[in-house]
């Protein structure tokens, strides 16, 4: 389970696939800053989430972690949920 989780972390991390992640996921932002699916669910004001090199990091409420974490927050799903769901949008066709 842990290995699976850093090899999606490790496939999902280059920049054209985060921000299709960050776009499935429904996550709003401008240039590299998205607002944070935790304390900005209305994406109002400044975006205060940054999404680099496979993990995210907050700077309002200082939540971060990696992207089966992001994908747990904004989706409310379990690690596994989030497992599964990156593994979809991996095999996804580049466009
Ligand atoms: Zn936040």
């Amino acid at each position: 389970m842990i290995d699976d989780r850093r090899e999606v972390d490790l496939q999902v991390s280059d920049r054209p696939t985060v921000e299709r992640v960050a776009a499935d996921l429904g996550l709003k932002g401008e240039g590299k800053h998205y607002f944070c699916p935790g304390c900005q669910p209305t994406a109002a004001g400044t975006p205060e989430m940054v999404i680099k090199g496979g993990q995210f990091h907050c700077f309002r409420c200082d939540t971060q972690g990696d992207l089966v974490g992001l994908v747990k927050l904004a989706r409310n799903c379990d690690l596994q949920a989030a497992i599964d769901w990156l593994g979809k949008e991996r095999e996804q066709p580049r466009p």
